[in-house]
C-alpha cells in the first residue's frame, strides 16, 4: 500500500538534514566516544520542583482528559506574561495552550493557509519548517537571507516573494543563526504582512534567551496583533523539552478554530503536565534566567576563543543556545566539515546546509555541553579549521 503523497514528499530530496546527527548516534550506540554540538537541549534536566508539581498533580488524580484549549489558569499565566513582555493586551480567549511548539507550528498553518497556498519562510530556518508546510500540501518557500546581513532579512529578500503568499513564518531569536531581529526588521516585516495581507506566524520559543539586546514581538506593531500568531513554548525557557507544553497566541476567532482542530488531533495537553507548566510559570523571570545562563556564558566563551582564529568567523550570536560560524576559509561545504570534523576528530555539529541554502559554508555550534568540554571542543574544531585553510592551494 502506498503512503499519501503529501506524507511522500515532506521531505523532498530524501533528505531532512539530520544526517550527520544521526551518523554521531550511530556511532555512539556502537561505543565511540562522541562529543555532541548537534541538538538543542539543555544539558541540565527539568527542575526537580516542576517534576514535584506535576506529580502532586498527577497522584491529586489530575490524570484524566483535560481542557482541550488548556487549563483556565495556564492561558491566564500565558496571557500575562505575553502582556507582560509585549504591553499587547491579551487575554485567556487569545490563548491555546499545545503539545510544544511543532505543534503549534503545525496548527498556526492548518488554521491560516489552505493546500496549494504559498507559506513563506525565511532562511536559515529551524529544520521542521519545510517539511511541516509540506505535510499539508503548502506550497513552501524559503526567503533567503545573507551572512552578511547577520541573516536578516531585508525588503530586497522578501518583496519579491510575497505577492499572492498567503504567510509568513519567522523566528527571532533564531535557530540556527542566534540572529536578533532588530525593531526596524521586525517593522519592515509587518509592513509588507500589511501591504500583501499575509499572516504572520512569530516563533518566539527562544523569546527568553537574547544575550545582547531586548527581545521584540511583532505583535505588539501597530494592527498586527489581528494578524500575527505568537508560537511559544516552555521547552527553552523553562528545560522542558520533553513535556511537550508550548502555546498558539492569536486573535480571539483564530483560537476558536485552533481549538476545533485540537478537539480532532491532540485532544489537548495533560492535565498534570500542565500543572507542571503552571508551576513553572510561577516561578518568574529568574528563574528564566537561571535556565539561560549557561548558554550565556559559553556564548562568551565561544567569542573569546573565536578571536584567536580567523579561519573561523562568527555570525554575532545574539541570542538562543546555538553558535552559527562560517568555515567557508576551509574550502569545504558546510557538510563535507561536518562529516570530516565528525570522522576525524569526534565532534559532531550540524552543517549550515541543513538550514536552508543560505548558511551554505556554515556550521551551527549548540552551546549544550558543560563550560570547560565546550570550550575544548571548539578550540579543537577551530584548530581543524585552520589547518584545513592553511592546506588550501593558494593563489
Ligand atoms: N521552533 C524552533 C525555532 C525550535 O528551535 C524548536 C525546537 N528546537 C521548536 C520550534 C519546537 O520546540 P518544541 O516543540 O519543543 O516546543
Amino acid at each position: 500500500m502506498k503512503p499519501s503523497q503529501r506524507i511522500s514528499q515532506m521531505n523532498l530530496d530524501g533528505s531532512d538534514g539530520w544526517e550527520v546527527f544521526l551518523r554521531a548516534r550511530g556511532l555512539c550506540d556502537a561505543g565511540h566516544k562522541i562529543i555532541e554540538l548537534t541538538i538543542g537541549e539543555h544539558d541540565i534536566r527539568t527542575d526537580p520542583s516542576i517534576l514535584k508539581a506535576m506529580h502532586a498533580s498527577a497522584i491529586a488524580g489530575n490524570t484524566g482528559y483535560a481542557m482541550v484549549p488548556g487549563l483556565q489558569e495556564l492561558r491566564k499565566a500565558v496571557a500575562s506574561r505575553i502582556m507582560q513582555r509585549t504591553g499587547v493586551p491579551t487575554d485567556i480567549e487569545n490563548v491555546m495552550i499545545t503539545t510544544g511548539g511543532q505543534a503549534a507550528l503545525y496548527a498556526a498553518h492548518a488554521a491560516t493557509c489552505d493546500p496549494g497556498d504559498t507559506a513563506l519562510y525565511v532562511e536559515p530556518y529551524y529544520a521542521t519548517y519545510p517539511s511541516t508546510l509540506r505535510a499539508q500540501n503548502l506550497n513552501a518557500v524559503s526567503v533567503p537571507t545573507h551572512a552578511k546581513h547577520g541573516f536578516e532579512p531585508r525588503k530586497t529578500d522578501l518583496e519579491p516573494l510575497i505577492l499572492g503568499a498567503r504567510s509568513l513564518l519567522i523566528n527571532s531569536p533564531n535557530n540556527p543563526s542566534g540572529t536578533v531581529y532588530s525593531r526596524q526588521t521586525h517593522e519592515m516585516i509587518a509592513d509588507l504582512c500589511k501591504k500583501y495581507d499575509l499572516w504572520l506566524i512569530s516563533d518566539e520559543v527562544y523569546d527568553t534567551q537574547v544575550w545582547d539586546g531586548m527581545h521584540f514581538s511583532p505583535r505588539a506593531l501597530p494592527e498586527m496583533a489581528k494578524r500575527t500568531l505568537i508560537i511559544g513554548s516552555m521547552s527553552k525557557s523553562h528545560a522542558m523539552t520533553g513535556s511537550r507544553v508550548g502555546w498558539i497566541v492569536g486573535p480571539k476567532d483564530m483560537i476558536l478554530k485552533l481549538i476545533d482542530l485540537a478537539t480532532n488531533t491532540t485532544y489537548g495537553v495533560p492535565g498534570f503536565i500542565q500543572e507542571g507548566a503552571l508551576f513553572a510559570l510561577s516561578l518568574g523571570s529568574s528563574f528564566e534566567e537561571k535556565i539561560g545562563a549557561p548558554f550565556r556564558r559559553r556564548r562568551q566563551i565561544a567569542l573569546n576563543i573565536l578571536k584567536k582564529f580567523p579561519a573561523v568567523r562568527a555570525i554575532d550570536p545574539k541570542g538562543a543556545m546555538y553558535l552559527m560560524v562560517d568555515i567557508s576559509a576551509t574550502g569545504l561545504t558546510g557538510e563535507e566539515f561536518a562529516n570530516r570534523l565528525l570522522d576525524e576528530r569526534q565532534i559532531a555539529v550540524m552543517p549550515g546546509e541543513s538550514f536552508g541554502a543560505s548558511a551554505a559554508g556554515h556550521l551551527r555550534i549548540a552551546m549544550t555541553i558543560e563550560d570547560d568540554q565546550f570550550a575544548s571542543a571548539l578550540k579543537t574544531l577551530c584548530e581543524f579549521a585552520t589547518q584545513l585553510a592553511l592546506e588550501l592551494p593558494h593563489g
